[in-house]
């Protein structure tokens, strides 16, 4: 008999997503009407539907492939070079930040990348993740063989948290302790906080201390509304030494079903071997996606090209201010109810203080019994999360503002 992946049986069983469904689910099957009224504003996907620029050369793509002239089969592992250099060119350049076309690796989404950089990083990296903080990056790391057995507060041995309370304002300092690999995320999913330059010029400086890889989540940086917030690592200009930026078009452009990201990979980073020697982490990262991979589709490719365009970027910018929007309308309406209220400025998450120290989970069942609304406990994000609960908002305008309505409830 074939051996299984012994790891997978570290997984925590109750993993937050399916839990709340379950949840949902019973309370519906018992209360029918309160059914009918249910808003969710639990899971982080986007409602919207997908600016018309995508679409278009989405359309025009797959004619392309209509015929002979302008069919086209596999193209390029790393993805076409009209996306890398759009990439390069808008996201990176144009801001004065030092990023060439063929370190940009386009891919099916950063939820898939964190799973697919673990392939060129040795199984002896120490690893650090900010607590809470989005499910993927400790799981993937425990599914790869990383990590010891899970403790009863779900947090797994051999992996170093980083609390994140209001305390630091959502943001950890660099520990005293070594890593190898720092797994950031700014703007913030759960919490939605940001970090400041200087707090990301100190990990920088962390990094370069202890010879550490950052792994930085930009996925929610079209989000970023106050002036001086970095919108990507490479912003402190040492981070091209010490970093890799995951990005995604799922949040700004809408794509979580038509998956398309990238990842940001400096020629510069280096890696060492067991016996010492330093080598960069490029060509492993171009020989991971030529073995494995085909890359994403031609129209999907040219989907994500026209985001770029001045329309694509104005219909962005327009879907981006709709979620703003119900941001700013469910964080002035919670903070009217008395909660503490934290997040949705930079990023479409608020992030709430539970009242009269109730769990989060128990928060969770008091909001979707009084008020039929789903929400996200926070403690299925790392054991900091508890005692808060995540409100997302991705929604349309009407339910943000009846969900507003029903908070005053509270
Ligand atoms: C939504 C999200 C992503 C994007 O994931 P995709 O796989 O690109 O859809 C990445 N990181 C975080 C923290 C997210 O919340």
């Amino acid at each position: 008999m074939a051996y299984l992946n012994e790891n997978y049986l570290k997984l925590q069983a109750g993993y937050l997503f399916p839990e709340v469904a379950r949840r949902v689910r019973e309370f519906c099957e018992a209360n029918p009407a309160a059914a009918r009224q249910l808003i969710r504003c639990g899971i982080g996907d986007v409602t919207e539907p997908l600016p018309r620029a995508a679409i278009d050369a989405m359309k025009g793509a797959v004619e392309e492939l209509g015929h002979r002239e302008t069919f086209r089969g596999y193209g390029p592992e790393n993805g076409y070079e009209f996306l890398r250099s759009a990439i390069a060119q808008h996201d990176y350049r144009d801001r004065n930040i030092d990023i060439a076309d063929d370190e940009i690796f386009v891919s099916d989404g950063s939820k898939c990348d964190c799973g697919y950089v673990l392939d060129i990083l040795g199984d002896q990296n120490k690893i650090a993740v900010p607590d809470p903080v989005y499910p993927v990056y400790v799981d993937t790391n425990v599914m790869a063989g990383r990590s010891g057995p899970a403790g009863k507060d779900g947090s797994y041995e051999g992996i170093l948290y980083l609390p994140c309370t209001a305390e630091n304002g959502f943001v950890p300092d660099p520990p005293a302790e070594h890593a190898d690999l720092v797994y950031l995320c700014f703007p913030n999913n759960p919490t939605g906080a940001v970090a400041s330059h200087k707090q990301l010029s100190r990990w920088v400086e962390y990094a370069r201390e202890h010879e550490a890889l950052l792994l930085f989540d930009a996925a929610y940086e079209a989000y970023i509304s106050e002036p001086d917030v970095p919108h990507s690592i490479f912003g402190i200009p040492e981070a091209r030494e010490c970093a890799i930026e995951l990005r995604s078009f799922s949040k700004n452009g809408g794509f979580t079903g038509v998956r398309c990201g990238f990842t940001v990979m400096p020629k510069s980073v280096l890696a060492r071997t067991e016996n010492g020697r330093r080598l960069p982490l490029h060509p492993l990262w171009q020989r991971r996606w030529s073995t494995k991979s085909n890359s994403v589709s031609y129209p999907v490719q040219r989907g994500a090209e026209a985001l770029y365009s001045p329309e694509g970027r104005k219909q962005c910018r327009m879907l981006i201010e709709h979620y703003m929007g119900n941001a700013k309308i469910l964080r002035g309406a919670a903070a009217n109810a008395g909660l503490a209220v934290f997040g949705g400025v930079n990023a479409p998450y608020i992030w709430v203080k539970t009242p009269n120290s109730l769990t989060s989970w128990q928060m969770f069942d008091r909001m979707l019994r009084e008020l039929n609304v789903v929400i996200t406990p926070g403690a299925g994000f790392g054991a900091q999360g508890e005692g808060y609960i995540r409100i997302s908002a991705f929604n349309s305008r009407e339910n943000a503002e009846e969900v507003a309505r029903r908070l005053q409830k509270l």
